[in-house]
């Protein structure tokens, strides 16, 4: 993977991402009204990839440093990974392309939904360990 292009992406939903990059690693900002965040990444050592990603999306960046909602996080994962993918990035934490249902249940305790076709997590769960990690 070369260069990343300094990207925005506004798209009428009220919502933008953009890459920075010093070097290796950078940010990936989602801004969203007066509300930024900044999502970290770096390049990885395998060529699969083009980015590894720090889903860290708990707290909106100064000055508004207020908690985001966990419901919110996830409706934030769900853009950056629908963004990664028309920007034609891979990551590690792309979905598989298409999200077809096992008819086996989630691993996770309790959980009685289908798992994700080669995941042995349903979609609620994939992204709760992705957020958690
Ligand atoms: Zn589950």
């Amino acid at each position: 993977m070369g260069e990343f292009r300094k990207q925005l992406n506004f798209n009428g939903e009220g919502y933008s991402f953009e890459v920075l990059h010093q070097g290796r690693c950078g940010d990936i900002v989602y801004m969203e009204g007066e509300k930024i965040l900044k999502i970290y990444w770096e390049m990885p050592g395998v060529k699969e990839l083009d980015m590894l990603i720090w889903p860290d999306l708990t707290k909106w960046e100064p000055p508004v440093l207020e908690a985001i909602p966990y419901e919110k996080q996830r409706e934030i994962l769900a853009r950056l990974r629908n963004w990664l993918t028309n920007e034609g990035l891979k990551t590690d934490i792309d979905l598989p392309l298409t999200i077809k249902s096992e008819n086996e249940p989630c691993i996770w305790s309790g959980c009685g939904n289908d798992r994700v076709m080669g995941s042995a997590y349903c979609l609620e769960h994939i992204d709760y360990t992705t957020l958690k990690r």
